[in-house]
């Protein structure tokens, strides 16, 4: 197939980009390369331009695409808190524009990324797709806007959509030749392999009063390479002409945030500095995906379900990564 990936030069888009191209399919990367690197589309075609560059974007369409997938987005919680119009101007605003450009073209199929950030504060241990939305942040609420757009348009129109909404993302390509290289990261599992990998102090603990067992909050750490999987397989369904469908990336279960620090400090031998400061703006306490739908639906197997796994792949990819940039 003839495929757009936008965001293909970022961390999420990268992997998956690297598994549809193994599969045999032509894709066209779409990134402004604001967080994400042009070496990490590997073979695929990049067009350096941003989203919300209607020329490139109607270029790209003019050639005839299968289907879109789409992540370049931003994604930082705390960052959604104190610059909100960034992330509706990007995560919304141009999505809108996007998903407008592929009605406009009668592309049939759009994959998107979506966040467990949509349900806020969840009322149940595991949430499923059948909760309710209510985000506490503005990343969450930026892309929860997008998937009701989507579909609103997919219910208009010949459009079908598969929206994967990813718990928390984390990991590398087994053999270190992808992984996250995104600047000034801040999610956890990233940031306590630049500790171990000694390209940063250590690790802050925010909050350590939550309603968890260890008064840290917990996570459902999903390995890249599981999601990129996820991705493949929804987009064969859409391909075969299948329904739209909606679906929770994660394993099931969590981890807390000490439990992800001790790991990494384990599996790298590095005992990097850990301190204890106050709770994040727009953290939830808890979010632990229901993924059962994901894996009866479309076969998802994941072949990473492991933590320490996780660890010691993005270990190895920091290694990597920081011994190339010295
Ligand atoms: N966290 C932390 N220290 C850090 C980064 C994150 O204690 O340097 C915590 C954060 O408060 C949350 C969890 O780790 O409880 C996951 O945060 P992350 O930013 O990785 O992902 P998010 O869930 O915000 O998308």
């Amino acid at each position: 197939m003839n495929l757009l990936v936008t965001g293909g030069a970022g961390y999420v888009g990268s992997h998956v980009t690297r598994q549809l191209l193994a599969a045999g399919h032509r894709v066209t990367v779409l990134d402004n390369l604001s967080t994400g690197h042009a070496w990490a589309v590997g073979d695929a075609r990049l067009v350096a331009a941003d989203l919300a560059d209607d020329e490139a974007l109607e270029a790209v369409l003019g050639e005839g695409m299968d289907a879109i997938l789409h992540f370049a987005a931003s994604v930082v919680v705390p960052e959604s808190v104190s610059d909100p119009l960034k992330y509706y101007g990007n995560n919304t605003r141009n999505t809108l524009g996007l998903f407008a450009a592929a009605h406009r073209h009668g592309v049939p199929a759009v994959i998107f990324s979506s966040t467990a950030a949509v349900y806020g504060l969840p009322e149940t241990e595991r949430v499923d797709e059948s909760a309710p939305l209510a985000p506490i942040n503005p990343y969450g609420a930026s892309k929860m806007m997008s998937e009701r757009i989507l579909m609103d348009l997919a219910a208009a129109s010949p459009l079908r959509y598969g929206i994967l909404r990813y718990f928390n993302v984390a990991g590398a390509e087994p053999q270190a030749r992808l992984g996250q290289a995104t600047p000034e990261a801040t999610h956890l599992i990233k940031v306590a392999c630049e500790a171990a990998a000694g390209a940063r102090g250590g690790v802050s603990i925010f909050g350590t009063d939550y309603p968890t067992p260890d008064g840290t909050g917990v996570r459902d750490y999903i390995h890249v390479e599981d999601l990129a999987a996820a991705h493949v397989r929804l987009l064969d369904h859409l391909a075969a002409g299948g329904d739209s469908r909606l679906y929770n990336c994660g394993y099931g279960h969590g981890y807390s945030v000490r439990e992800v620090v001790e790991a990494v400090r384990r599996r790298s031998g590095v005992d990097f500095q850990v301190n204890e400061a106050p709770r994040r703006a727009g953290d939830p306490a808890s979010l632990v995906a229901d993924a059962g739908r994901l894996r009866r639906e479309l076969g998802w197997t994941p072949r990473y379900d492991d933590l320490d796994t996780i660890v010691d792949h993005a270990l190895a990819w920091e290694r990597a990564w920081q011994s190339r940039r010295r």
